[in-house]
């Protein structure tokens, strides 16, 4: 791609609306625009980046069995109604008549969807264990939407659904999960923590939050910090693996706000051990058992004749949110540095490019159209600005590794440096061997 065609509406100045680092920088890159409050269009470098974590996530949830869909974002209230949580959601809920005067509603999860496709089309054990996900846009009314996509109205969200026969299959399928979600923050370069939660207004009795650590996050934490040195590489995705990696987690305190207890602190973490500090919740996982199954009536038969209710959990990562939260935990001033496996491109080439004397432009040229066919994903800087003005624009940007062609370079060796980082002077097939081993670790 070529900057100058490249549709990408940078601001000078931080907005004087935007509270936090991620939401200014975001604004400044020209990777979101706000409609209306809470509510935000996704310019092209903020989707694209964005659509990389998705697939990440997706790729995680294929990966432990789990089954992609998609579901409608307009729902009926007649499923809401007969789980009880048409009048429980309030205010939240974005509520919408049809023509004919049904009553609709924008959905803020899918619990109810869910259930009722399942059985509708599902009667017998046979059938069980099942998981299913989808990514798609939500809609919350929230009272005070900020901080750009980390709170907002409309977002995307992946939810997921795991339906199991007893309590403890549904507790396999929430421990495959866990693992899933502890793998997918770790491959967008964070370390989220599952931390145990209330469960709120979805129900249930067993909960997690996935926080990562950020002065700005909305959750207060406190914690055994020992529990961030849990080495989860170490184990796969077999059952016994993922439920001794659970057990490891649950040895260290953890928890957010609602369940927190001074004195079990106190009690289970020795003094040089406490954190207590703030963090983003980038994902929610949940099991509740037949909260919805009982109420929406979702049966399947036992080999002896016999009828259950269906175990269930529900599954959910801020998609939108993480692209908000991997800026939070990885800026640093005016600088965005995305991890190699969602920056929205892998490398940027930044020549000095001088208007009466088109050699160094030729240079690049070749150099974009080398890397082009070995499948690289370059944004070639073809304008006419300073160097320095240029470097100033790639930071904002974040794009981990840029080749500069200016004064250190000469005929075959260039600038290859990483943002923030060290600087070689390498070749062109130096270079794009390198970029290919780092998207190969990806
Ligand atoms: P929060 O406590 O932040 O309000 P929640 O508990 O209501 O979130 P869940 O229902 O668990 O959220 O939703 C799953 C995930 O969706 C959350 O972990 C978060 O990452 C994301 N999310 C929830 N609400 C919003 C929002 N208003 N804007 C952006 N992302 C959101
Ligand atoms: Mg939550």
């Amino acid at each position: 791609m070529y900057l100058s065609k490249l549709f990408i509406p940078l601001l000078k100045n931080n907005p004087s609306e935007a509270k936090i680092k991620s939401h200014q920088l975001m604004l400044r890159a020209g990777m979101i625009k706000q409609s209306s409050a809470g509510i935000y269009s996704w310019l092209p470098l903020g989707f694209k980046i964005m659509k990389k974590i998705e697939q990440i996530v997706r790729e995680e949830q294929n990966k432990i069995g789990a089954q992609e869909l998609l579901m409608p974002t307009i729902q009926s209230a007649e499923i809401w109604k007969e789980s009880g949580r048409y009048e429980d959601y309030g205010d939240e809920m974005l509520r919408i008549k049809d023509r004919q005067g049904k009553e609709m509603l924008y959905g803020p999860t899918n619990e109810e969807l869910i259930t009722e496709i399942f059985r509708s089309s599902v009667k017998s054990y046979k059938s069980l264990p099942q998981l299913l996900y989808h990514i798609q846009w939500k809609f919350r009314d929230e009272l005070r939407p900020r901080f750009g996509v980390m709170r907002c109205k409309e977002f995307f969200m992946k939810d997921a659904y795991s339906f199991d026969l007893s309590d403890d299959e549904a507790k396999k399928s929430y421990n495959k999960m866990f693992f899933a979600y502890l793998n997918t923050f770790k491959r967008l370069g964070l370390t989220a923590i599952p931390m145990a939660a209330d469960t709120g207004p979805i129900g249930g009795d067993l909960s997690h939050e996935f926080i990562i650590l950020a002065e700005t996050g909305e959750s207060k934490i406190y914690a055994d910090k020992r529990i961030f040195d849990i080495n989860i590489k170490k184990h796969t995705n077999e059952d016994i693996s993922i439920n001794s990696l659970r057990k490891k987690y649950d040895e260290y305190y953890a928890v957010t706000d609602d369940k927190f207890n001074k004195k079990d602190f106190d009690k289970q973490v020795k003094k040089e051990n406490q954190l207590t500090t703030k963090g983003i919740e980038v994902g929610h996982i949940f099991y509740f058992g037949d909260k919805y199954s009982k109420p929406l009536n979702c049966l399947v038969d036992l080999s002896d004749g016999k009828k259950v209710n269906v175990k269930m959990g529900s599954y959910g990562i801020g998609v939108s949110r993480l692209v908000g939260a991997v800026i939070e935990a990885k800026f640093n001033n005016n600088l965005m540095k995305w991890p190699d496996s969602i920056s929205p491109f892998d490398v940027a080439l930044i020549p000095s490019i001088n208007k009466n004397d088109k050699t160094s432009y030729d240079k690049a040229l070749k150099i974009y159209n080398s890397l082009k066919q070995k499948n690289i994903d370059v944004l070639f800087d073809d304008t006419e600005e300073h160097l320095s003005a240029k470097f100033k624009k790639f930071d904002l940007i974040g794009i981990p590794y840029q080749i500069i062609l200016g004064s250190k370079s000469d005929n075959d060796k260039f600038e290859f440096k990483e943002i923030e980082g060290k600087t070689e002077i390498l070749s062109l097939e130096e270079i794009q061997n390198k970029l290919l081993i780092k998207r190969n670790l990806n």
